[in-house]
């Protein structure tokens, strides 16, 4: 039973939603549902519209698969940048966290996960074929910057393995990182010894 049962109709409504989301519990399901109906229409409008419009204009990026709301995205648009160096991160924060050190030069591919036998996740339901079909171009590096959790070092393996009999060079960002950590709350200094430290696989 939900917390949104205690409600009456819309409010009810409200709290169901805003409980499905991640890290959302019913007390800050409700506290959030109630600060939104105390705000002005306008500004709940303009909260809703961004939720909506984020959905219809965001897709994949045709290259790295990150999310963007361009065909191909900024990263892989940019002729400066280094398109024979791929980093292979879990999702677009991930990319979003080595974008903001400002020190990365290469492009990025997003696989949308880790492998995970425990969760069922499996190489086919992330962007691993994506990666592959891309290595056939002018590739000289792949930098595995998937998290040092189980799933992203599982993941990292599988790639190395994959990749490796095409003599294109798959390297590990150093494990400076820590374990189990998600990359986007690791600060900029971390992020980029672990990338100067990377080691060949
Ligand atoms: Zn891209």
């Amino acid at each position: 039973m939900g917390s949104g049962d205690l409600y009456s109709g819309y409010i009810g409504k409200l709290i169901e939603e805003l409980e499905k989301l991640p890290g959302i519990g019913t007390k800050s399901a409700e506290r959030l549902a109630f600060y939104i109906i105390g705000l002005p229409t306008e500004r709940a409008e303009k909260l809703s519209n961004a939720i909506v419009e984020a959905k219809q204009h965001i897709h994949y990026c045709s290259e790295c698969f990150t999310l963007t709301d361009r065909e191909i995205c900024p990263v892989c648009s940019n002729s400066s940048r280094d398109h024979s160096t791929i980093m292979v991160v879990e999702n677009t924060r991930d990319l979003a966290a080595y974008e903001k050190t400002g020190k990365y030069t290469g492009v990025y591919h997003v696989l949308h996960g880790a492998i995970s036998p425990m969760l069922g996740i499996g190489p086919e339901d992330i962007k691993l074929k994506e990666l592959i079909v891309r290595l056939r171009g002018d590739v000289n590096e792949v930098i595995l910057a998937t998290n040092s959790s189980l799933e992203g070092e599982a993941t990292a393996m599988y790639i190395s393995k994959l990749i490796k009999p095409s003599g294109i060079k798959v390297s590990r960002i150093a494990s400076g990182v820590p374990v189990g950590g998600d990359l986007e709350y690791i600060d900029e200094v971390t992020l980029l010894r672990a990338l100067d430290g990377r080691t060949e696989m």
